[in-house]
């Protein structure tokens, strides 16, 4: 990964694995409680050329199901600006993480 997270947001619990529902509740848990602390802030970025699919916007977002098929949602450290990402594909139960995204903007 050879992320530069700094003090603040190398508290936010990350997921490097999200394989069950449980598993995506807690990630969305751990970005609440990182925004609620102030050291997360939803971020406006989007990957080029990548259909927007999330219509929900993260505040409305469920933390126990009811999800749409793909979970995205970007975030930065309010003081670093390093950012992350929470992904999950909820239709196949598997393929998700939270974590740092060093992907070039
Ligand atoms: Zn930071």
């Amino acid at each position: 990964m050879g992320a530069m997270a700094c003090q603040p947001c190398s508290t936010v619990s990350l997921m490097p694995r999200i394989a069950a529902p449980r598993d995506l509740t807690r990630a969305i848990r751990s970005v609440r409680e990182a925004m609620d602390a102030g050291v997360l802030a939803e971020s406006d970025y989007w990957p080029k050329g990548q259909p927007r699919f999330t219509s929900v916007p993260f505040s409305r977002l469920s933390e126990s199901g009811g999800w749409e098929d793909i979970v995205q949602y970007y975030f930065q450290c309010t003081s670093c600006g390093q950012r992350f990402r929470l992904v999950a594909e909820t239709y196949r139960g598997s393929g998700g993480e939270l974590s740092p995204d060093d992907d070039p903007a």
